[in-house]
């Protein structure tokens, strides 16, 4: 399938259909560009077909129930980043997350103990800051074995079939977490930005985590000019040394330093264009591996409780939730 040629000279990558599974949008302790309106009707209006909103803060569950209602022709989901603000690794809030249709938990990312050693404390990015700092972040380890509430929120993670992201947990962490993770059923697992300060993964650590099924999330803002961690020859290699089927590209956008989610996705894909990277591998990364992820084939998001009635059983089931 070829995407988005023009006669303007070269391939341009088209992103009609594509999926950005990490945007960060207003409210949030961090300055950003837009609220979760705004991002998503920019993201629907460049052909986008959905969008994950995820805050360091708070679930974006109900904020993207809300925004879905609101803003038509994009699916819109949330999950959760397990940081300090729910109580960190905190099996009842992930319950109630996904059981209300959450796609991703997030372990801790500004507040993990990794996080917190490498940028010196918890709550900020160094440019990012706004949320509570201190010394001391969470570890997912405790005398080298992963503490029951963790392995406590894998199994939750199974049993709804959500998706697991590593974060900002140290290598060895990330490592003993996934490899747990599978021993648990959890079928999606996305290494969130592999090659950015916190986790900054060797690639033959990544390839064993690959290897166990996980995907690589290359972030755009990883490339951007303003945090330059990470290169676009670096991101590119690994994408030809993993396999695209191993790999998602997004947007990670949200800071005022960096182009609109749809624009920032739409630049870090050509970017990979033109180092040689396929429009069907391309495809891959932006399209078919994240609405995977998402099950987007299984039904839209639920938007309304008319609605629900409406589409009957082609609506995505919000869990099994047998709460009154
Ligand atoms: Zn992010």
């Amino acid at each position: 399938m070829k995407h988005g040629t023009t006669g303007f000279g070269a391939d341009l990558v088209d992103l009609r259909g594509a999926v950005d599974m990490h945007i960060h949008s207003h409210p949030c302790m961090f300055p950003r560009l837009t609220d979760d309106f705004e991002v998503a009707v920019a993201a629907r209006d460049a052909g986008l077909r959905a969008i994950v909103l995820k805050c360091h803060h708070e679930s974006t569950v109900s904020r993207a129930y809300y925004t879905r209602t609101i803003v038509p022709d994009i699916e819109v989901y949330g999950g959760i980043v397990l940081n300090s603000y729910v109580g960190y690794v905190n099996p009842a809030a992930v319950d109630a997350a996904l059981r209300f249709g959450g796609k991703v938990v997030w372990m801790p990312t500004s507040d993990a103990g990794y996080h917190a050693q490498i940028h010196g404390s918890t709550g900020n990015y160094g440019t990012q800051a706004g949320g509570i700092e201190n010394a001391d972040g969470y570890w997912v380890l405790e005398d080298g074995k992963l503490k029951d509430e963790v392995v406590e929120v894998l199994k939750l993670i199974a049993e709804h079939n959500a998706v697991l992201a590593t974060c900002h947990l140290s290598p060895a962490e990330i490592v003993a977490l996934v490899e747990r993770a599978r021993k648990e059923g959890v079928e999606k697992i996305l290494i969130t930005h592999p090659f950015y300060k916190v986790p900054n993964l060797d690639m033959a650590t990544l390839e064993h985590l690959c290897k166990l099924g996980a995907i690589a999330e290359f972030i755009y803002t990883g490339v951007s000019p303003f945090w330059a961690a990470e290169t676009v020859d670096n991101v590119a290699n690994a994408i030809r040394h993993l396999g695209a089927d191993r790999c998602i590209l997004v947007s990670d956008s949200g800071q005022r330093h960096n182009p609109v989610a749809p624009e920032a996705l739409r630049l870090f894909a050509q970017m990979m264009l033109e180092k040689g990277i396929s429009q069907d591998d391309i495809s891959l990364m932006i399209r078919e591996t994240p609405a995977a992820l998402l099950d987007l084939d299984k039904g839209p998001a639920v938007r309304s409780p008319v609605e629900i009635s409406r589409l009957g059983s082609k609506a995505a089931p919000l869990g099994d939730c047998a709460c009154s």
